[in-house]
């Protein structure tokens, strides 16, 4: 019936319920897909999950949500907060050269963002040298080689034949009688961690004392990214993480899981092969990513926004002196969901089960339309007042709408309905809920 079907859309206009078990269940399942697609590993999703359904039970669902947007919100905010709730960027305050060392799996993405990080701070007029340890491959010493030419970033040449952390000591030497600012140092990886990776790298940081030893991860490890951070994290004591290769079709659950096996800020992330593409890391932006929810989270910001305050305030009132909701109430409510761009619009930015559970009690745009247009023909005393609508004001009504009086007599019949309804919500605890969306 229309009056079920109203009744379900002011439920989901003025989200009047807790969040409890139930109706949170099937937005949980959702997002615990989200995230197993995203490639956050097993064991963080399930706590994370966890984490999630302890801070939202019993919360109030505020302002226009549903039970389901509400979770969503609070999921976003705690991937948000897990990954570090704002930009963390690089710290260099320490007696020159700052030395950054450069850690990772072979292929992850090392001697790219060296270069990267050398332009960046080249750009912010520091003094920057270049070196390689990765004297395993004559082929990776000449990468950086070009891509310093390529930056005029200055390159340190090591003597042949030495071993890596001879060459870290050397590049250090020469950076501090040369008055280097930052020293950036590359090393040689694996294509899986191994003990003797993990010595040489120690090794390294001993010789070095990096301020910055910057893990370098690739986005597009997926699941094994858990891993292969717990071993570095566990062999040495990183300051940061690089992801990389997120221009790919990557989701970023390896940042979740990063971020909570290391516990360590990521601080960039690679975004193309060129020197131009490392961008600093967004938490906010990354937990949409990993959601992958579209536009669900820009669309609950909007229904937040357009809640009308004082139109809120001002029925609360009217509710407190017992006057009641009225017609004019009720096209604001209407109002207020075409400016979120209807039905249509909201449904379409729903993911694939919520949208099928909103479609449940939807109403058609037209209906909504039509009820618009019908409440605009009344003069303001009318929709005070709706007892005044005789039969000479519903002719007039009807033929300003371009509908049958039978249509303005539904209409205030399913009003009157609701309207009894909102009396016995308001004694229940409406009025309290209503300024609740002021918060
Ligand atoms: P390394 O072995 O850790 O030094 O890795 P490299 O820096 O040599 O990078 C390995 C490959 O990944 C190269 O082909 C790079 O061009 C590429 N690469 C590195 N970072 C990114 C990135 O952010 N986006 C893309 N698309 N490719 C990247
Ligand atoms: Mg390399």
């Amino acid at each position: 019936t229309l009056t079920s079907r109203l009744s379900g859309i002011i439920k989901n206009l003025r989200g009047q319920a807790r969040l409890t078990e139930d109706n949170i269940a099937e937005a949980l399942r959702e997002v615990r897909m989200a995230l197993l697609e995203a490639d956050v590993a097993l064991p963080v999703v399930k706590d994370f999950i966890a984490h999630v359904k302890a801070r939202a039970l019993g919360r109030e669902v505020i302002g226009s949500l549903t039970p389901g947007q509400a979770l969503i919100q609070v999921v976003h905010e705690e991937l948000t907060r897990l990954m570090g709730n704002q930009v963390a960027d690089l710290d260099l305050a320490t007696t020159p050269p700052a030395v950054i060392l450069m850690a990772g799996l072979q292929g992850s993405g090392k001697t790219t963002t060296s270069a990267k990080l050398a332009r960046l701070l080249k750009e912010q007029k520091k003094k920057v040298l270049l070196a390689s340890c990765d004297v395993y491959r004559p082929a990776a010493i000449e990468q950086l080689r070009q891509l310093a030419r390529q930056l005029q970033v200055d390159f340190y040449e090591a003597p042949e034949a030495v071993r890596p952390v001879e060459i870290a000591r050397a590049a250090l030497d020469f950076a501090r009688t040369r008055y280097y600012d930052v020293a950036i140092v590359d090393t040689a990886g694996r294509l899986a961690i191994d003990q003797e990776m993990m010595d040489e790298i120690r090794a390294l940081h001993e010789a070095l004392k990096p301020i910055e030893t910057l893990f370098v991860v690739d986005a597009m490890q997926g699941q094994d990214a858990v891993n292969v951070a717990r071993a570095f994290n566990e062999a040495l004591p990183l300051t940061g993480v690089v992801l990389t290769k997120l221009d790919g079709d990557a989701r970023g659950g390896a940042a979740l899981s990063v971020r909570a096996v290391t516990g360590k800020p990521i601080k960039f992330v690679g975004v193309s092969e060129k020197p131009t593409g490392l961008e600093p890391f967004h938490p906010e932006r990354m937990a949409s990513r990993v959601l992958g929810m579209g536009d669900v989270l820009s669309l609950i910001e909007e229904a937040r926004r357009q809640v009308d305050q004082a139109q809120a305030a001002k029925i609360a009132k009217k509710l407190k002196v017992g006057k009641g909701f009225d017609l004019e109430d009720f096209r604001a409510q209407l109002q207020q969901m075409q400016k979120m761009g209807g039905l249509a619009a909201l449904l379409d930015k729903l993911p694939g089960n919520l949208a099928q559970a909103a479609q449940g009690h939807s109403l058609d745009d037209r209906l909504l339309r039509r009820i618009e247009g019908i409440i605009n023909s009344m003069t303001p005393e009318e929709r005070a007042n709706p007892a005044i609508l005789k039969a000479s004001r519903k002719r007039r009504i009807a033929a300003g709408a371009g509908v049958q009086v039978q249509d303005v007599n539904r209409l205030l019949k399913q009003f009157e309905d609701m309207q009894k309804m909102m009396k016995s919500l308001s004694k229940g605890g409406l009025g309290k809920m209503l300024r609740g969306m002021k918060g």
